[in-house]
């Protein structure tokens, strides 16, 4: 069943877009251009998202926002204006999962909001305790990983960072996208620190951690793990 997606946005212009871009993407959208009717619409129906615009009128995007936050966990990714207002935006007091700044590109809006999906997924009962990826399985209710049988030592970090990529193996994941994952956060802080948990992973699953065939660098974009 196609995941089903809200999008409030009162400039007409960027509503038709960004609801166009996802319906090409296979999402069933619907969309509203009001603040009170968004509310009233997330309330009545079922959605796997929101695409948020922060200035709407009625109600402006952060109250919509931090009342849904007290009713429901559906995720909400913020469009807005301006870098300042994210740290406010996705800080406790609003509570959006994530954000994309206008002016943005559909196909960065797109990946967004598949990776908003992916985590929710990953964070819901609907994920599988084992995941498999060539000669790495991971067993998360046990907390534990083996590779060719044999037990791999990782810490909390690392394993939660290998089971978002194994997830979806060959799939390239950003390292502002496995920061958030890793602290279930849009704000992210210091993506070295993504660097950091990769090499110290490498040198517990790859053959020559200076080689890395499995755990591999994707340049300019991020990590991907592939099945081996
Ligand atoms: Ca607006």
């Amino acid at each position: 069943m196609p995941e089903r997606i809200l999008i409030v946005e009162d400039e007409p212009a960027i509503a038709e877009a960004v609801e166009y871009a996802l319906k090409a993407e296979g999402f069933e959208v619907e969309a509203v251009d009001d603040g009170n009717d968004a509310l009233e619409q997330a309330r009545t129906r079922p959605y796997d998202l929101l695409v948020l615009d922060l200035m709407l009128p009625g109600l402006s995007g952060i109250e919509v926002c931090r009342r849904l936050r007290e009713e429901s966990p559906v995720p909400i990714l913020m469009l807005t204006a301006k870098d300042g207002e994210v740290d406010r935006v996705l800080g406790l007091e609003v509570g959006a999962d994530d954000y994309v700044a206008k002016p943005f590109s559909m196909p960065e809006l797109v990946a967004r909001v598949r990776a908003l999906l992916r985590r929710r997924k990953l964070d819901s009962g609907e994920r599988t305790t084992k995941l498999r990826v060539g000669e790495l399985e991971l067993d998360l209710a046990k907390h534990e990983a083996r590779l060719a049988d044999e037990h791999v030592p990782l810490t909390a970090f690392e394993l939660k960072l290998l089971a978002l990529l194994a997830a979806e193996p060959g799939h390239v994941f950003s390292r502002r996208e496995i920061m958030a994952h890793l602290w279930n956060s849009s704000y992210v802080g210091d993506e070295r620190a993504c660097d950091l948990h990769v090499s110290n992973i490498r040198r517990k699953i790859e053959r020559d951690p200076a080689q890395p065939e499995r755990l591999v660098t994707v340049r300019g974009s991020g990590y991907k793990l592939q099945p081996l």
